[in-house]
C-alpha cells in the first residue's frame, strides 16, 4: 500500500465510534475506578456490548491494511482512561502473543475464550516477568518439563506484575524448558480456566493505572496437556536444534510478542498525553491572572506549543511502526522501540506539564491530569523500560553489543 498519512473513511468511522464510547462511557467513570482500585467488570461488559471488545475487533484492527488501526483505537482509548482502558485491552497482549506465535487450531481454540461473549467477558494475561527477571528476559526460572508419562507439561514457578495475572480465564506463561539456553530455550504456554496448581499471589497497589488488575502468579506442579506449548512442541524442538547449532533464530517467545506490542504502547502513551494536553490547553483559556488568560502568558503559550509538537512528533513516529509492521518492513533501527520510548517519554513530560499549567488544581483529584500523570509513568517502564529500548536502538544503530 502505498504511503499516506490520512485515515481512511472507514478508520475515521472507527476512530470517531471509539472515541465516542472513550469519551461517553471510559472518561466519566475514570475517578471512581482510580479510587476504587478494582477491575471496571461493568465497563468491560459495555465495551464487549458495545462491540470495541471482542476477538473480531482485535483481528480485524490488526488486519487494517495501513498498519494504524489498533494504534488509533489504543490512542482513543487511552485518551479516556488509561486504568480502564488497560482492563479492556490487556488481553491484547496475551492475543498477541498466541496470534504471533500460535498454531492455526490453538488460536482457534483459545483466542475466543480470552475475550469471552457479551454477556460474560472474560480477559487474559500474559505472564513473562518474575521477581528475577524484570528486564532480563533470559533469566526466567519457571520451569517447564516434559513429562512423557502422560504427554504433559509440568510448569512450577512465580510469575510477577502479571496485567491480569489470576483474573484472567486463559494465561499465556512464559517457562524455560532447556535452561543453559536462556530465552531461546524458553517457550509459551497456554493455562486453561481453573488448573490445578495455578493460582494468584499478590495484588500490587500501584502508583497509575489502578484501575487495571496487576498481580502475581503461582504455578505449583501445573499440568497441562503437551498441545498447549504455543507453536507445538514439534517446532519448539526445531528452534532449540537450531539454537544449539549456534544458528539465529527470529523467534523468542517472550521477545516476539514484545517488538509487535510495542507500537501499540506508544499510541497507549500518545492518548493519555494528548488528553492531558487538550485539558491543560482548555483551562489556560479560561483561567484569569494577573488581568488576562494565562495562555496570553508567553511562558505558558510555549509550554502548550512544546507539549503538541511532542505529541505529535511520537504519534508520527508510532504510526510509522505500526505502517513498518504491516507491510512487513524490518525494524532495523528498532523503531518500534524508538516508537515507544519516545510516545512514553513524551506522556510523562508532557503530563508533568499539564499540572504545571493547572497550577495548584493541577495537584489535585479534583482535576483528571493529576491522575494522568501518575498513569503516564507506567509507560516508561512496563514492555521494557526506557533504558532497554535504548539498549535495544543502540545495539541496531552500531551493530555493537552495547551492554
Ligand atoms: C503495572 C505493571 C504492569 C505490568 N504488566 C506486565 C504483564 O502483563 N506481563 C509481564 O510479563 N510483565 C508485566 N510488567 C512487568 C514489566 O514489564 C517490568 O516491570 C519491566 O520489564 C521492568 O522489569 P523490573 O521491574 O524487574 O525492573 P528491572 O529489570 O529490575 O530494572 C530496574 C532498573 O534497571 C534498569 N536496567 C535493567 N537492566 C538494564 C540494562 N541492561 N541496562 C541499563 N539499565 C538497565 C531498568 O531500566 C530500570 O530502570 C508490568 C509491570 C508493571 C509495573
Amino acid at each position: 500500500m502505498t504511503f499516506s498519512l490520512e485515515l481512511s473513511p472507514d478508520l475515521v468511522h472507527i476512530r470517531d465510534w471509539v472515541h465516542e464510547f472513550a469519551a461517553d462511557v471510559i472518561r466519566p467513570a475514570a475517578s471512581e475506578w482510580d479510587e476504587r482500585e478494582e477491575t471496571p467488570w461493568p465497563i468491560i461488559q459495555e465495551a464487549s456490548k458495545a462491540g470495541i471488545y471482542s476477538m473480531e475487533f482485535f483481528a480485524e484492527q490488526s488486519a487494517e491494511p495501513s498498519g494504524l488501526g489498533m494504534l488509533v483505537v489504543f490512542e482513543e482509548m487511552f485518551w479516556g482512561d488509561a486504568g480502564i482502558a488497560l482492563s479492556i485491552l490487556g488481553t491484547g497482549l496475551a492475543a498477541a502473543s498466541l496470534a504471533s506465535n500460535g498454531t492455526p487450531e490453538q488460536m482457534g481454540e483459545w483466542l475466543p475464550q480470552m475475550f469471552g461473549t457479551v454477556d460474560d467477558p472474560k480477559v487474559a494475561a500474559f505472564c513473562s516477568s518474575e521477581p528475577g527477571a524484570g528486564s532480563d528476559v533470559g533469566a526466567i526460572r519457571t520451569r517447564a518439563r516434559y513429562d512423557e508419562a502422560t504427554d504433559e507439561w509440568v510448569l512450577n514457578g512465580t510469575k510477577t506484575w502479571a496485567t491480569n495475572g489470576g483474573i484472567a480465564e486463559v494465561h499465556v506463561v512464559v517457562a524455560s524448558v532447556y535452561p543453559e539456553l536462556g530465552s531461546r530455550g524458553q517457550a509459551s504456554f497456554i493455562i486453561p480456566p481453573n488448573t490445578p496448581g495455578f493460582s494468584q499471589g499478590q495484588k500490587f497497589l500501584k502508583h497509575g493505572i489502578r484501575a487495571s488488575h496487576t498481580a502475581e502468579v503461582v504455578l505449583d506442579d501445573v499440568r497441562i496437556p503437551s498441545r498447549l506449548i504455543i507453536g507445538g512442541k514439534e517446532k519448539f524442538e526445531e528452534r532449540v536444534a537450531r539454537a544449539r547449532e549456534g544458528k539465529s533464530s527470529k523467534s523468542h517467545a517472550a521477545m516476539t510478542t514484545f517488538e509487535r506490542t510495542r507500537p501499540t504502547v506508544g499510541a497507549m502513551a500518545v492518548g493519555v498525553a494528548r488528553a492531558a494536553y487538550e485539558y491543560a490547553l482548555d483551562y489556560a483559556l479560561q483561567r484569569e491572572q494577573f488581568g488576562r488568560k494565562i495562555a496570553e502568558f508567553q511562558a505558558i503559550a510555549f509550554k502548550l506549543a512544546d507539549m503538541k509538537a511532542r505529541i505529535d512528533a511520537a504519534r508520527l513516529l508510532v504510526w510509522r511502526a505500526g505502517w513498518m509492521a504491516r507491510n512487513g518492513r524490518t525494524f532495523d533501527n528498532a523503531e518500534g522501540s524508538m516508537a515507544k520510548l519516545v510516545a512514553s517519554e513524551t506522556a510523562v513530560y508532557v503530563t508533568d506539564e499539564a499540572i504545571q499549567i493547572l497550577g495548584g488544581n493541577g495537584y489535585t483529584r479534583d482535576y483528571p491530569v493529576e491522575r494522568m500523570h501518575r498513569d503516564a509513568k507506567i509507560f516508561t517502564i512496563f514492555e521494557g523500560t526506557s533504558e532497554i529500548q535504548r539498549l535495544v536502538m543502540g545495539r541496531a544503530i552500531t551493530g555493537l553489543p552495547i551492554r
